[in-house]
């Protein structure tokens, strides 16, 4: 027998007991006439105890043990001398009676502790024992636990889990498909899905009105701390459903997940904001609302004054760092540097103090009298004693600009605490997107989501003012999930390819079989995606979806443990006719 109890359970009332344990060596202590030993399974740790005088022969043994052998331990439960009340089995230890090395091991290349001496590439690389860490753990014990409960809570709804394909063809959430070289077929390949967001309106048109599925979903993309070459969604779709029902059964589900893992209850509904509300209020399409520090306009009140940066800019905003007016000429100086940062990418912030003794100052001194600067603050709702921080430029980029600097004042001033959460909706997005590069209009969203029904009208002269019935879920800051209203009108589908550009030839050679059953009764249907990995991240309080994700890849997309991706041999390459391209070293 390996084991009676695992390490995480025995407690003073096994005081006496027998008990055989299995586990990994995680430290050792040797006090001269004592060895003790704490064993370690994924439920917790007991220490094991050797005594010099009672038994020479097993403590010399037990003085030889390494970090991370594996070992059985037979022995008796007792009370403790030295309580440790952190844990739960701290108050017993095991007097070992019986030792058998199970396997020995190597010396780890890094503490397997809590706080690690591991950096992060070679904890990538021996992920397996990164995992046996206590962080690594609870996090994937909480994806699972999360996991269980979204399928509790959709069971429930009467939705079923329908597995997709994972070698398609291209789907069109806007990333680079990956894609697999067809061996029966020379010269042909799969697309791995972005998303099944095709094949779960199939499911619509087939009959299975409430569909989801916890799914791998894979795109080739630029990765940040919240992406993945692959990635999983929670991808949900009802039929006979529109926008409200989407969201009232979605917020459900969040409901849910809020109460049974945080044990949080949201009364009354989640907060909903349009788009354009996002954008002018807090500079961003995924606001975190746990604090105010809300975006005000200054465009207006600052022409005129013969100071050109203003004159000259699109949009003039700020925001109000309340209380911040003691702030000294190095704290702003360092927040001028943040914002010209080139991933922030302002040109230069002004400033306005309204002092404590209620002078105003103001790095524009030379071109804003106190009266315009008065105006300002009072534009900004600031009080005595707060500072407004100011930049200019194009809308979008400055609104996004003040998006970074409001969170970062946010981080600086302390002003949301870990443990708390602020689930809103943003809806009313637009339903396309102009890139000046291309010259063209992008779905926001995907090609199959549905203008709102009165903006349909504006598809032939305003495009770009045209709102889509698609919406957002967003919890702290961090765009949780995402789907729309579909278009389930052959001709509306038709339109909207026309309006992205696309030949009637490239639809059909695209999407001709969703075309094609489309012209069999598809009910009207919506649907959303959650990002899987984020929520769970979010939940567990971590700012990288790697800290959620068993075996995740770097940023290179390399999975360094494993070494992939790699090289194939010659003989793959020849039967999947494929020939590789010298790399110009140039490149
Ligand atoms: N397929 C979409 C996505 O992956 C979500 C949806 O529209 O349901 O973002």
């Amino acid at each position: 027998m390996y084991r009676t109890h695992t390490c995480g359970e025995l407690n003073m009332q096994h005081a006496g007991k027998e008990v055989v344990l299995s586990g990994w060596v995680q430290r050792s202590r040797d006090l001269g006439g004592m060895t003790f030993i704490d064993l370690r399974d994924r439920y917790g740790i007991t220490q094991l105890v050797f005594n010099m005088e009672t038994d020479a022969p097993l403590c010399q043994e037990a003085r030889k043990l390494g970090r991370e052998f594996v070992i059985r331990a037979s022995g008796e439960v007792r009370e403790r001398s030295n309580k440790n009340l952190k844990i739960p089995t701290g108050e017993i230890e095991i007097e070992v009676k019986k030792l058998d090395v199970l396997n020995p091991s190597k010396l780890p290349p890094f503490t397997i502790e809590d706080d690690t001496d591991g950096g992060d590439e070679l904890r990538m690389k021996y992920r397996y024992l990164d995992l046996r860490r206590n962080v690594m753990k609870n996090s994937l014990e909480l994806r699972h636990r999360m996991a269980g409960e979204i399928r509790k809570y959709l069971d429930q709804q009467k939705f079923i889990e329908i597995e997709t394909p994972v070698m398609i063809k291209s789907t069109p959430e806007g990333a680079r498909d990956f894609v697999v070289p067809s061996r029966m077929n020379p010269g042909q390949f799969y697309a791995l899905p972005q998303s099944p967001q095709i094949f779960k309106q199939l499911l619509m048109i087939s009959g299975y009105d409430r569909y989801y599925q916890i799914v791998k979903c894979f795109r080739d993309e630029d990765l940040r701390a919240d992406r993945q070459p692959e990635f999983t969604q929670v991808d949900c779709e009802m039929a006979f459903a529109g926008q409200e029902d989407v969201l009232n059964t979605f917020e459900g589900l969040a409901k849910h997940l809020f109460q049974k893992i945080k044990n949080i209850s949201f009364n009354g509904p989640f907060p909903r904001i349009t788009f354009q509300d996002a954008m002018e209020r807090y500079g961003t399409d995924k606001p975190d609302i746990r604090f105010g520090m809300e975006l005000f306009e200054l465009t207006e009140l600052t022409r005129g004054h013969g100071f050109p940066v203003f004159d000259d800019a699109e949009y003039v905003g700020g925001i109000n760092a309340e209380n911040c007016a003691g702030f000294s000429r190095k704290q702003i100086d360092n927040l001028i540097e943040y914002v010209k940062r080139p991933q922030i990418g302002a040109k230069g912030m002004v400033w306005v103090k309204w002092n404590e003794d209620g002078s105003v100052r103001s790095s524009v001194d030379k071109f804003y009298d106190e009266a315009a600067l008065g105006k300002w603050i009072e534009k900004a709702g600031a009080r005595k004693s707060d500072l407004l921080l100011i930049l200019a430029g194009n809308r979008v980029d400055t609104q996004e600009a003040l998006s970074e600097l409001r969170l970062e004042m946010g981080r600086r001033l302390e002003l949301v605490k870990d443990d708390e959460f602020a689930p809103l909706w943003v809806v009313d997005f637009p339903l396309l997107e102009w890139d000046e590069e291309t010259k063209r209009f992008y779905a926001m969203h995907h090609p199959f989501t549905s203008p709102r029904p009165e903006d349909i009208p504006l598809l032939d002269n305003d495009p770009g003012a045209v709102c889509a019935n698609a919406y957002d879920l967003v919890i702290n800051g961090v765009e949780i999930g995402g789907g729309s209203v579909r278009i389930h009108d052959g001709k509306l589908q038709k339109k909207m390819f026309e309006t992205l550009g696309f030949t009637y030839e490239q639809a059909t050679e695209q999407f001709g079989f969703l075309t094609e059953a489309f012209a069999y009764g598809a009910p009207p249907h919506a649907g959303v995606a959650f990002g899987f990995d984020r929520w769970v991240a979010v939940f567990a309080g971590s700012d990288s979806i790697r800290d959620v994700i068993a075996f995740p890849k770097n940023n290179a997309g390399r999975d360094l443990m494993i070494d992939s991706p790699s090289a194939l041999s010659a003989e793959q390459l020849s039967e999947l006719r494929l020939k590789i391209e010298k790399q110009d070293p140039g490149k």
